[in-house]
């Protein structure tokens, strides 16, 4: 069989050794190299172009259904979980709290679960959305988790790696928000950084009051790909006497669009993180959907109080 094999950046390092596993079996064995963020992101391109029978994705669960043979492998990692007894004392206020975790310890959800319900906490797990699958898992796009059972809790808790995955479930929650760090050895309440998001929100929306030239952003990746928002904000922007176009790339390279200078405001479709983590990147104010039709809002506005 002719199979691709796709790692994120974090497993790419052992790209080789399942390559020569595969090849021993008899399989004919290739390797994409392209940067992959999630198993929203499929090399299907890529494993049309060589005709490969299979693709072979590492380390992400299931996204979405795609007309394509693809094989997912999970990369579970054992986190040590000494942390959770220091961790009682700053979640003593607490009486109920959600936990959630990402894909690579949703399996030691129980353990974690059993240890505070022992240490007399009422412990609700949250449902995903949909692009998640697992109860308690979150994703960066898919925080449903913690956001279904916000309003009963007193608090939330990540337990992982990162600020990546609290940092979206954090924003769409209002209680207080802890994440532990297993590998460093870490715990810290996190809930401050709510307002700062929320300021740098209303700062891109105030930038962007003046522009007139609207890019709008298209990803092709498959799990990504939302032409039919784009369209539907053209027309809006469009209605309002303004202009909009369409960007599409697969990957977005925020050098190439800075050099686009005519657009004065950009809006973003594909991974709804992009307008949260990479507005740092862009020269120009990087938009979602909700932030634009408040731009809209704030324009109309404007404009009827000057007639
Ligand atoms: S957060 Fe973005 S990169 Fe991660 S799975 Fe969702 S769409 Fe993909």
């Amino acid at each position: 069989m002719k199979i691709l094999l796709q790692f994120p950046e974090g497993l790419k390092q052992e790209a080789l050794k399942h390559a020569k596993e595969l090849e021993k079996d008899g399989h004919e064995v290739f390797i994409s190299a392209s940067p992959t963020f999630g198993a929203c992101d499929l090399a299907l391109d890529e494993a049309r172009g060589i005709k490969a029978d299979k693709l072979i994705h590492f380390g992400h669960a299931e996204f979405h259904n795609v007309d394509f043979p693809v094989e997912y492998v999970h990369y579970p990692i054992d986190a040590p979980l000494c942390l959770l007894e220091s961790s009682l004392e700053q979640l003593k206020p607490y009486r109920t709290i959600s936990i959630v975790t990402t894909v690579q310890h949703i399996h030691q959800l129980d353990n974690i679960r059993k240890f505070y319900e022992e240490n007399g906490k009422n412990v609700i797990i949250g449902k995903p959305f949909g692009f998640a699958k697992a109860p308690g898992q979150i994703l960066g796009c898919d925080i449903g988790s913690a956001a279904s059972v916000d309003k009963e809790v007193d608090a939330h808790v990540y337990f992982g790696g990162g600020m990546f995955h609290p940092l979206g479930a954090l924003l769409q929650t209002s209680k207080p928000f802890f994440a532990i760090e297993p590998f460093e050895n870490k715990m810290a309440r996190i809930d401050g950084l709510r307002d700062t998001y929320k300021k740098r929100s209303r700062g891109k929306i105030m930038g962007s009051l003046e522009a007139r030239n609207f890019g709008i952003l298209v990803s092709t990746k498959n799990g990504q790909h939302n032409m039919n928002l784009a369209k539907v904000l053209k027309k809006k922007i469009e209605g309002q006497g303004l202009n909009a176009e369409i960007l599409v790339a697969n990957t977005f390279d925020f050098d190439s669009i800075n050099n686009m200078l005519e657009f004065d405001a950009l809006v973003n479709t594909a991974c709804p993180r992009i307008g949260i983590d990479d507005i740092d990147r862009t020269r120009k104010p990087l938009l979602s959907a909700n932030e634009l039709m408040e731009v809209l809002r704030i324009k109309a506005e404007l404009i009827l109080s000057k007639k």
